[in-house]
This record gives C-alpha cells, sequence and structure tokens, in this order.
C-alpha cells in the first residue's frame, strides 16, 4: 500500500491508522532517509496506541530506546547511531521483543537479520515535487 502525505499532521494521522492495525507482538520498521517523517509517523502510532501524545514522543538517536505509557505501551527504538551488529546485543532487543508491546524501529536496515522475521516494514520517501 502507498499513502501520500503532505504535512507533519497528516504524517501523524497516519501512524494513528497505523496503530489501529497493530497488536502486541508487532514489530514495525521504519525506513527512510534524515528527515524522511520516521519520527513524526512514531509520534502518530504513539497516540493510536494510547502511549502518549505525539508531542511527547521525541528521537531515540542518542539514548536509542524510548518507552512510552505506564505501563509501558510502545517502544520506539532508532538504530542509527549503531555501528556494529554486535551491539545490537547490549541493547536487550529479546527481551524487549518478549514483553508483547509494539516495537517500533527507525533505521533497521543495517540489522534486518538480526530483528524479527515477523515485522511490517515501511519505507518513507520525499516526493521529489514535494519538497
Ligand atoms: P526522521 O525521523 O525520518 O529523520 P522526522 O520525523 O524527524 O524525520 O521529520 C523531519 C521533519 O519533517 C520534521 O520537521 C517533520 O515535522 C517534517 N515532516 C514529517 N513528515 C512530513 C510530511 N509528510 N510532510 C512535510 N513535512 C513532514
Ligand atoms: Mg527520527
Amino acid at each position: 500500500m502507498t499513502y501520500r502525505v503532505e504535512s507533519p499532521e497528516e504524517m501523524i494521522a497516519l501512524g494513528r491508522g497505523i496503530a489501529a492495525d497493530l497488536d502486541s507482538g508487532s514489530v514495525v520498521l521504519l525506513s527512510g532517509n534524515l528527515g524522511a517523517g520516521k519520527t513524526t509517523l512514531s509520534k502518530g502510532i504513539a497516540e493510536g496506541l494510547h502511549a502518549t501524545s505525539a508531542d511527547d514522543v521525541s528521537s531515540p538517536t542518542f539514548t536509542l530506546i524510548h518507552e512510552y505509557g505506564a505501563p509501558v505501551l510502545m517502544v520506539h527504538i532508532d538504530l542509527y547511531r549503531l555501528e556494529d551488529p554486535r551491539q545490537l546485543a547490549t541493547l536487550g532487543l529479546e527481551e524487549i521483543f518478549e514483553r508483547g508491546v509494539p516495537v517500533i524501529i527507525e533505521w533497521p536496515e543495517r540489522f534486518l537479520r538480526w530483528l524479527p522475521p515477523a515485522h511490517s516494514f515501511i519505507r518513507i520517501e520525499h516526493d521529489g515535487d514535494a519538497r
């Protein structure tokens, strides 16, 4: 499926819609260049999961993992800063995937072999004309 979204607000709304299709074991991989809108889509997913408000969601670029909700209703991971697959082991991903909450992962490309094979893959692209 392909969607066209023309603003951050539409991106967040799309995320809310995606959240409605997720279940407790869902893993969502968000692919796309820097600034494509991965974190913005994650904001909408977080809202749709009733984990937190869009404004509360920030990029886990440096912290690598953010958890939202109490109890946790969504885990948001950014693998951008990870250089080596061995570093993945230090994140405790196995335990995270067993927690039964949706896991959203930005920059998954280099680590696909170590991520759950059952996932949703969303590729976000700028439209050349749009910006
Ligand atoms: P990424 O996480 O992929 O690096 P962000 O989600 O941080 O990207 O988005 C980068 C910028 O683009 C933000 O300022 C965001 O508000 C804006 N943005 C996101 N989606 C869209 C869109 N569909 N149209 C226009 N701007 C967008
Ligand atoms: Mg981001």
